[in-house]
């Protein structure tokens, strides 16, 4: 439950950790798009705005430039002596760079998707006034910035607005001298109008796709990421398992080794003295088992010491716990035992190994007997105690020494004290 907790932690960053990665490149890759479409539009306004300047510096460098005046053309009021008359009868009337200006813009208006204005915030044509986006602007250029612009809705078109000024250059002064224009001052602007509805629909599009494709391979990917590692976990988990039962079980019999017997015995001595249950221990080390060695060979060795951990396992209840100490010594942790239940239960063990028959597989029968050694944890004084489980175990081991010394085959139960 635990580990379980430990990998849903770990798939629930990796997965923000992912989706932060790609949500951070989506957004990075719609920034950069609109950036380079954005710089782009500016590229566009300010070469329709440079052109009309060069259109409108031609003009100028004539004084204005005349044209036949057809039916229907109108002279420029704003000028004094629009109109010149030929000696054939033809009449001729000036189109000024102001003029020329409003009707190139006318003529972009009707034929593309932009249009040019020139005006200035005192405009000598009324009608010609600077609407709020030009007015700002034509104040920003008077503090001396080089351009303006910004995108606006407008009668439910998304157009781009950009403006920069028109400095008053010598040819100017040929006709507008007498007004107190100087060379390089400001004198109004031209604003330059791009309808960038279907450009800016277009970025929508392309983030919508984008945004959902970012969508699809973050799900994709997430799904493949939480099978993987659902996959690695379970197997993790096995293989954790795998080891933890590895580290504390013997590899030839299966009991318990050392390691968790020294575990389980420190955890029960506590468990013991904070009840007050009795608790014994027993050590069994089979005799002579060297000559099983010698006469049977160590292969025939392994078998009897797998053979007589069964034994051993089958002769305890379910509650105590066996475990190999090392070698072809066995000890046994007896839990709510008093020195003389665990004597018997030593004895048993040991009637029942003498009696049983181990059989290696050519067919021959080892005898085996064993000798046992128990100890009490209620014969331990508290004063001698550095640890209660050394002592039991020294106690114990002291007892079966005994068992070997009094001619093995045998139990010794330290009986007090
Ligand atoms: P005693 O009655 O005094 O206990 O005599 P013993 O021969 O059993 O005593 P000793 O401790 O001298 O010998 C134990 C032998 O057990 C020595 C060692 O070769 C053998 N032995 C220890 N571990 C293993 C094992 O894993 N497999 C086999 N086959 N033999 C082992
Ligand atoms: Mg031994
Ligand atoms: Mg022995």
């Amino acid at each position: 439950m635990k580990k379980q907790r430990v990998w849903r932690i770990f798939l629930i960053n990796l997965s923000l950790i992912v989706v932060i990665f790609l949500t951070g490149i989506l957004l990075g890759f719609i920034f950069r798009t609109n950036q380079i479409i954005h710089n782009q539009i500016v590229v566009t306004a300010r070469s329709h705005f440079q052109n009309i300047v060069l259109a409108r510096r031609w003009n100028a460098q004539y004084g204005g430039v005349f044209v036949e005046k057809a039916a229907g053309i109108e002279s420029n009021p704003y000028l004094e002596n629009p109109d010149i008359y030929t000696v054939d009868g033809k009449v001729y009337t000036m189109k000024n760079p102001a003029l020329m200006t409003r009707e190139i813009s006318i003529f972009a208006e009707e034929a593309q998707d932009f249009r040019y204005h020139i005006t200035s915030l005192r405009p000598l044509n009324p009608d010609n006034f600077a609407n709020a986006f030009e007015t700002a602007a034509l104040i920003s250029f008077e503090k001396g910035a080089k351009e303006s612009f910004e995108t606006m809705e407008k009668n439910g078109r998304t157009v781009f607005q950009y403006m920069a000024p028109l400095f008053v250059e010598a040819s100017c002064l040929k006709c507008h001298a007498k007004q107190g224009y100087k060379k390089g001052e400001v004198r109004g602007g031209i604003s330059v109008e791009l309808d960038v509805t279907d450009i800016y629909s277009q970025i929508r599009a392309n983030t919508l796709i984008a945004s959902g494709l970012t969508a699809a391979i973050s799900l994709s990917l997430l799904s493949m990421i939480w099978i993987l590692v659902s996959r690695l976990a379970r197997r993790l988990t096995k293989a954790y398992e795998t080891i933890e039962v590895m580290s504390i079980t013997d590899e030839l019999t299966r009991l318990h080794n050392r390691r968790h017997f020294e575990t389980r015995l420190a955890e029960e001595i506590s468990r013991s003295l904070r009840y007050g249950s009795p608790m014994s221990l027993m050590i069994l080390d089979i005799d002579h088992f060297k000559r099983v060695n010698d006469n049977y060979g160590h292969q025939a060795g392994d078998w009897v010491l797998t053979q007589f951990a069964t034994l051993l396992k089958d002769n305890v209840r379910k509650a105590d716990v066996p475990a190999r100490w090392g070698g072809e010594e066995f000890v046994v942790i007896l839990t709510e035992s008093t020195i003389s239940q665990a004597r018997m239960a030593a004895e048993k063990v040991r009637r029942n190994v003498e009696s049983a028959e181990f059989n290696i597989p050519d067919g021959r029968s080892i005898p085996v007997t064993v000798s046992v050694g128990v100890a009490s944890l209620d014969m331990i004084s508290g004063d001698e105690m550095g640890s209660e489980a050394d002592v039991l175990v020294k106690t114990a081991d002291d007892a079966l020494y005994r068992a070997k010394q009094e001619g093995r085959n045998r139990t010794v139960a330290v009986s007090s004290k």
